[in-house]
């Protein structure tokens, strides 16, 4: 008999582990929205296919076929001159934090900012 009250007890339908569990399960799943956003460290430049890495912090503009223009400033990129039609890419603006990309798909150019070390995104280095 006591056996089975404790069964009872036990098999409780929501008991407090229950709730916090579902507590934490929650809370993991806000967890990405309060990540602070990693600062880039580089940027991958990938111009008709061909990809280049670049380090964010060493300001430069790189012209592609005096088509298209990215520029690195104070640890940013944005694409500053472009002749597509819409200029969206231009629009953009600057972007510095890892993952966020820039595209302009008439002239076939995706800029992506890395969050890692150029040796990293290489997998190699002098
Ligand atoms: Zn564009």
């Amino acid at each position: 008999m006591t056996d089975r009250v404790d069964k009872l007890r036990s098999s409780k339908p929501f008991s407090l582990l229950d709730a916090v569990i579902i507590v934490i399960v929650s809370l993991l799943c806000l967890v990405p929205l309060f990540i602070p956003k990693k600062t880039g460290k580089t940027v991958s430049v990938t111009y008709r296919g061909k990809t280049s890495v670049y380090e964010l912090s060493a300001d430069r503009i790189i012209d592609f076929d005096g088509k298209i223009k990215v520029e690195i400033k104070g640890g940013k990129v944005r694409v500053s001159e472009s002749d597509c039609p819409s200029h969206t890419c231009v629009a953009r603006g600057y972007v510095s934090n890892a993952g966020e990309t820039i595209v302009c798909l008439p002239n076939d150019l995706v800029v992506r900012v890395s969050g890692e070390e150029i040796d990293a995104v290489t997998g190699g280095g002098v």
